[in-house]
């Protein structure tokens, strides 16, 4: 789905835990993972493939460009992480300025400030409980996600002046 589509800016629904059990939910969190590394992008939530629950898969690997030009930004590996049903308890440190892109909104990018740490409660694809601590990249990419369970887009908290066509950009991502 691209900006413009009304699930974007849904308020996600919670999903039951005891759903997470059936295949239909599993082979919904397999078809978003090979659709965020097709993409490729480094997160996808549901709402961005019309289903407006509270789920979303995360995950970067760190190229060797990214570590060379790594300015102080933490920009770490990302294992595979499932989210259902976060909430960011905490966030914490500077406000921090980086290109930041959706594939909700392909082709842009924009400089947009996020929180260096953030606290993230959610259960895992088992439905199981999870607390995450994550500072730098993965904690931009984590605030990314959860705001487009809420019906946020990073064109909500850009700097407006910023947005620029990708092929313009050095650096940057998409999720
Ligand atoms: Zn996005």
């Amino acid at each position: 789905m691209q900006v413009g589509h009304p699930v974007l800016r849904r308020q996600a629904d919670a999903v039951d835990p005891a759903w997470l059990k059936t295949s239909e939910a599993q082979s919904l969190i397999e078809q978003m993972v090979e659709t965020m590394r097709k993409a490729p992008g480094i997160g996808l939530a549901a709402p961005q493939i019309g289903q407006s629950i509270q789920l979303a898969v995360l995950e970067h690997r760190v190229t060797p460009e990214e570590e060379e030009e790594d300015d102080g930004w933490e920009v770490t590996n990302l294992p595979l992480t499932i989210l259902v049903n976060p909430t960011i308890k905490r966030f914490g440190g500077p406000s921090e300025r980086l290109y930041e892109g959706c594939l909700s909104f392909e082709g842009f990018s924009a400089v947009t400030p996020r929180h260096r740490r953030v606290r993230v409660q959610a259960l895992d694809q088992h439905g199981e409980p999870q607390t995450l601590e994550m500072s730098g990249y993965s904690a931009r990419i984590f605030q990314h996600e959860c705001d487009h369970l809420v019906g946020t887009l990073y064109v909500d908290r850009m700097e407006p002046t910023t947005l620029t066509e990708n092929r313009y950009l050095l650096e940057g991502f998409e999720a």
